[in-house]
């Protein structure tokens, strides 16, 4: 049986959940078994997390779950796989996942691959499964032979597919320890668009844009395609945007759609973290600018003359 976990933020899943219960589905194909789900605290209608292919969800209640605590989490979810004879326990692949992934593999004396991008495949009592490394510049491929296996899945790589109906949703009890931690505070970024790391439109710009002042422009293309903004390390490091949209080695990771990189040379620390992108869009007045070389397509040319005409083409196109 694979058990995936579901991710939810106050009470509503995420993309990277409904991607996550698509992947244990499909690997319950290849392992054989049920896909079976597990929510932890108050989520809103687990029970649609069948139409994604869970046969079961199950949930735990308990309200140290309110906030993140990554040794309550992964005790949740060890005692649970534990519980359920789950073979194959599936995360996603974001900042919750990566900080269970470790915790649950030494609770379950299981082998793990971090940031799988396909489903595995099986050979005997071994599942092979692939990840990029090198920041997506090769594919790895892993043999994981423990009884138990844990994997947690690269956001983007397997889209939600709907192949069921909604399911019942049943208490599940297991023993949990004491909270260590006590959360005091949580500062949500605000905003209407997705976050970077689920973002599948994103807008970035370097220090080509001269300024803070001149962001205006940058903001109106993201709002004209509904895309999230972001920015090169200088720009973060300067105070012109805030720390969180610094995308690239050091910064967020990010695989959108569509990555727009506007005023950014194409800093091998940067590429390391948009090279992912499934399509690249390059703005720059230099046609020597390192980025043109990954790009699919490539503007030379003046920012602040490019960009506004481009917003202007998206506005009539949607409008039209
Ligand atoms: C250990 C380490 C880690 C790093 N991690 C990161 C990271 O995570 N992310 C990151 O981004 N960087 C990172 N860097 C920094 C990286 O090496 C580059 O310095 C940085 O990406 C450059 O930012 P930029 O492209 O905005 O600026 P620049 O390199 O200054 O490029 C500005 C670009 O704008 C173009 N331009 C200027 N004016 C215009 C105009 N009017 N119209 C059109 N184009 C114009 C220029 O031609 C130029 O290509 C890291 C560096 C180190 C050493």
């Amino acid at each position: 049986m694979v058990l995936v976990f579901a991710e939810a933020s106050k009470g509503q899943f995420k993309k990277t959940a409904l991607e996550a219960v698509t992947y244990g589905y499909k690997t319950a194909q290849v392992v054989g078994g049920d896909c079976v789900v597990l929510t932890l605290g108050e989520v809103d209608d687990a029970g649609q997390l069948g139409k994604y292919g869970a046969s079961k969800v199950f949930n735990i209640a308990n309200a140290g779950f309110a906030e993140f605590d990554s040794q309550l989490f992964a005790a949740a979810i060890g005692n649970a796989a534990k519980e359920l004879r789950a073979k194959v326990v599936v995360l996603s692949h974001t900042s919750m996942g990566k900080a269970l992934l470790g915790r649950l593999a030494v609770r379950l004396n299981a082998g793990s691959v971090a940031g799988a991008k396909t489903v595995p495949s099986v050979d005997g009592n071994t599942l092979m499964v692939t990840k990029g490394v090198f920041s997506g510049k090769a594919t790895a491929e892993y043999a994981i032979s423990s009884e138990i296996k844990v994997i947690s899945l690269a956001s983007n790589e397997i889209p939600p597919e709907e192949t069921g109906t909604p399911v019942d949703v049943e208490n599940l009890n297991v023993d949990l320890p004491a909270p260590k931690v006590k959360v005091l505070e949580v500062n949500l970024q605000s905003g209407d668009t997705a976050p970077l790391p689920e973002a599948e439109l994103v807008v970035s710009a370097g220090r080509g844009m001269k300024g803070p002042e001149n962001w205006g422009i940058i903001e109106d293309l993201a709002a004209s395609l509904g895309a999230t903004t972001a920015c090169s390390r200088p720009v973060a490091d300067t105070g012109w945007r805030p720390h969180h949209e610094h995308v690239g080695q050091t910064g967020v990771a990010i695989k959108p759609n569509l990555y727009f990189a506007i005023g950014i040379s194409g800093a091998i620390q940067h590429l390391a973290g948009v090279n992912q992108s499934k399509v690249i869009v390059v703005i720059n007045k230099d046609p020597e600018a390192p980025f043109f070389k990954a790009a699919d397509y490539g503007v030379v040319g003046d920012l602040f003359d490019v960009v506004p005409l481009l917003t202007e083409a998206v506005k009539k196109f949607k409008a039209a």
